[in-house]
């Protein structure tokens, strides 16, 4: 069976970024692209916010950027997944889609997070032209904007307050009659004239011609008082949580109540030793490409040293 000192999962910022890191430490690894590769970056548009280009870059052309910079280097950079894998013994065994199955001294787990959406025909339709799930990568191209955001968690207090400082008007639409944002997170909220939190409210479409211009609502959905309206808008902003790319682990690494990896205090060490995570996979606070790809760095020396340790 083929055996690596390091497997890299995911194609996002980090897993490139440890691909470049632990070849160039001369450590034989191989990075697997999973089922989207280049991750989430590759569905947004430009992107403004990663440093070293100043006048912004094309997210698809970022991803490309990153993964020719690892195979120049040296990468073994390969398309598939990785089905499941045993982290039970070193070397840990990982099945491959194909059928084939790889061991692996050290793993970096960089399989990023998806974002959920509400599952609507046109979320798809629309996707690119009017709807997000960042406001931090896509809020920019909507100033002095009329944009409505989806939800009432924490991430959705903070992403509609970062709008409110971009756009003219931020639409809530949240579907309880309450938020389930912290307080603080609440307080931010209702500090700022220009959101309006529409509670008991459900998104049932979206309508334009040319991108988004508006939302389809329910208020009080299934109910005696249901009532449908419209709002116009020019953008619609996801927010009801992130589901991070753990299945293949099985449950074999301890994750936090939402599903994130959970690592050591300064360290991208998981619970099982040998095993790093890097990336949104592991990050519900920042999610960010910049931050992946920091992390990314971090797994790739915290792995180089566990493998100086081991000899
Ligand atoms: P949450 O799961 O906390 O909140 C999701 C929100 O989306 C809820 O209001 C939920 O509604 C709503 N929602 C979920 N599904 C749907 C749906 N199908 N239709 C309409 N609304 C829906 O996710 P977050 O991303 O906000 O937060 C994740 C974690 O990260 C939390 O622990 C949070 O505290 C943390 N976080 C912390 C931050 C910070 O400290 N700065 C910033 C961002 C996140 P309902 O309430 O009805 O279930």
């Amino acid at each position: 069976m083929e055996k690596t000192k390091c497997l890299i999962v995911g194609s996002g910022p980090a897993g490139y970024t440890a691909a470049i890191y632990t070849t160039r430490a001369g450590i034989g690894s191989v990075l697997f692209e999973g089922m989207q590769p280049g991750g989430q970056l590759t569905t947004t548009t430009t992107i403004e916010n990663f440093p070293g280009f100043p006048d912004g870059i094309d997210g698809f052309q970022l991803m490309d950027n990153m993964r020719q910079q690892a195979v120049n280097v040296g990468a073994d950079v390969r398309s598939g997944f990785i089905k499941s894998i045993d982290l039970s013994k070193r070397p840990f065994v990982a099945k491959i889609d194909g059928g084939t199955e790889i061991e692996a001294d050290t793993v970096i787990v960089a399989t990023g997070a998806s974002a959920k959406y509400l599952g609507l025909d046109d979320e798809k339709k629309y996707a690119g032209q009017g709807v997000s799930a960042c406001a931090t990568c896509d809020g920019f191209f909507y100033r002095k904007k009329v944009v409505a955001v989806v939800g009432g968690g924490d991430t959705a207090c903070e992403e509609a307050a970062y709008l409110s400082n971009l756009c003219s008007k931020v639409y809530m639409i949240v579907r309880k009659d309450h938020l389930r944002a912290s307080a603080a997170m609440q307080q931010h909220v209702n500090e700022r004239e220009n959101i309006e939190i529409l509670y008991n409210t459900n998104t049932v479409g979206l309508f334009g011609d040319n991108g988004v211009e508006g939302a389809h609502l329910v208020r009080h959905l299934g109910t005696e008082s249901e009532e449908r309206f419209d709002i116009a808008i020019d953008g619609f902003f996801l927010a009801i949580g992130h589901r991070p790319n753990t299945e293949f682990l099985g449950g074999q690494v301890v994750v936090d109540d939402n599903g994130y990896i959970v690592t050591a205090t300064g360290s991208t060490a998981t619970s099982v030793e040998g095993v790093f995570a890097a990336g949104d996979v592991a990050d519900p606070r920042y999610r960010q490409a910049i931050a992946a790809a920091g992390t990314g760095c971090r797994a790739a020396l915290d792995a180089e040293r566990f493998l100086a340790e081991q000899k």
